[in-house]
């Protein structure tokens, strides 16, 4: 059964609070957390721009006791969250290019992949993922409607400049042949149109065919305190009982599941038409060590109170820094970076600047909703900070020997899932 009342704000101009289960159509709602208003966080404005009014929406978290979805309380319409300047390349981080390297090595072992074979990429962004399947001879096709798109075509990877539907879907399947394989890697959970998604991968997938996802990992979210992972593009936060619920809706059976790095803690699942696979024993094996209604509530009350805690001790941080006159810089202005500085309440006078590598599409402007200025890092090594908080501090450990060996004397902060000192 489809849910009657589904939040809808695509085309609206705005925002629409989800007030019934974003895919069961459930009410009511358990709270779970609040961060207060945040500004779109793929919206930023260049350096030296007069401060303008923008709209900033609210943030909060809701629990469904039916489905053990978790899921953000309010529904933006996409062309405020994607604008068509979107910056961000998954190419970038090393992490990211090794997991998909890994995604198309283990799929292609486990389904016998060739060159007969299309893969189909939904949010294929600049084409890092498909580029493995091309490599190994298999047909790629990607589904991308930011300009990052571009990149994939120059880059020798067809990819339509669309947003993805079931209308989109059937004129693949017309043009193309049925899929064997359709990945969605990290936007699974961004799109409104849940349902409206899977009908139109089940309608590109021939008989067989195997539908791969990769999202966000809700109990990793949970373990690792990464409130700064919720902002309006994050609509859905999977555990693999919501969406075995998800999937099962449309005749898909989750046969393989597993934890994997990308993000601070993803899952990637794989699903396929009932009984069209043998189910692992992974699948089991990450149920049973899932919390579940009353257990998953207490989970997440605990997390509640643990991210309050968070940010009290950031805060507590920075005041005995900037109190005995120490300079504090960023490093890296990921999404996340958007939510941690405007939930904990950083301004300019407290991190002076974030950095990011050269060529990112960030440098030049301000983090959303605040004057921080994303600057060049040869910055950091020019103008050698006491101190710098790491943003992205889920790639941490990939990050402070680079900045060490290019120069940077000072000392590095880790802002989750305790702040402290590298
Ligand atoms: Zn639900």
């Amino acid at each position: 059964m489809r849910p009657l009342k589904v939040a809808r704000a695509a085309g609206s101009g705005g925002s629409v609070p989800v007030e019934y289960c974003q895919v069961c159509g459930h009410a009511p709602l358990d709270d779970v957390l609040s961060l207060g208003y945040m500004p779109p966080v793929n919206q930023m404005v260049p350096i030296g721009t007069v401060p303008e009014q923008q709209p900033w929406f609210p943030t909060n978290l809701l629990y469904c006791r039916n489905c053990e979805l978790v899921q953000l309380g309010l529904v933006v319409d996409p062309a405020i969250i994607f604008p068509p300047e979107y910056p961000y390349t998954s190419g970038t981080t090393k992490l990211l290019r090794d997991n998909f390297a890994d995604l198309q090595r283990e799929s292609a072992a486990m389904l016998g992949l060739g060159k007969d074979d299309l893969v189909v990429d939904i949010g294929s962004n600049d084409g890092t993922l498909l580029s493995n399947f091309k490599a190994a001879g298999i047909r790629v096709l990607g589904i991308e409607p930011t300009d990052v798109g571009d990149i994939a075509n120059q880059r020798g990877i067809p990819t339509l400049k669309r947003y993805f539907g079931p209308e989109v879907a059937r004129e693949v399947a017309r043009e193309h042949g049925p899929a064997s394989v359709v990945t969605a890697a990290n936007c699974f959970a961004h799109i409104e149109d849940v349902h409206g998604i899977v009908d139109g991968i089940v309608a590109m997938l021939k008989e067989g065919g195997t539908f791969i996802s990769e999202s966000h990992y809700l109990v990793g979210l949970l373990d690792t305190l990464q409130y700064d992972t919720v902002y309006h593009e994050h609509l859905r936060y999977y555990s693999v009982p919501s969406l075995k619920h998800l999937l099962g809706m449309h005749g898909l059976e989750v046969f393989h599941a597993r934890p994997i790095p990308s993000h601070g803690g993803s899952i990637r699942v794989y699903a396929a038409r009932q009984g069209n696979h043998t189910v692992q024993d992974s699948v089991r094996r990450m149920l049973s060590a899932e919390p579940r209604g009353e257990g998953m509530v207490k989970r997440l009350t605990a997390f509640r109170h643990d991210v309050v805690l968070s940010k009290l001790r950031l805060l507590s941080m920075l005041r005995e820094l900037k109190e005995k006159g120490r300079r504090v810089a960023g490093i890296s202005a990921p999404s996340r970076a958007s939510t941690l500085v405007n939930y904990v309440g950083l301004d300019e006078a407290l991190i002076e600047y974030v950095c990011e590598i050269p060529g990112s599409l960030k440098i030049g402007k301000y983090i959303p909703g605040t004057r921080i200025p994303v600057v060049d890092e040869a910055r950091l090594f020019e103008n050698q900070p006491d101190c710098a908080v790491i943003f992205s501090w889920h790639i941490a450990d990939e990050l402070a020997p680079k900045l060490k060996a290019k120069g940077f004397r000072g000392r590095l902060i880790t802002p989750l899932p305790v702040p402290r000192f590298l």
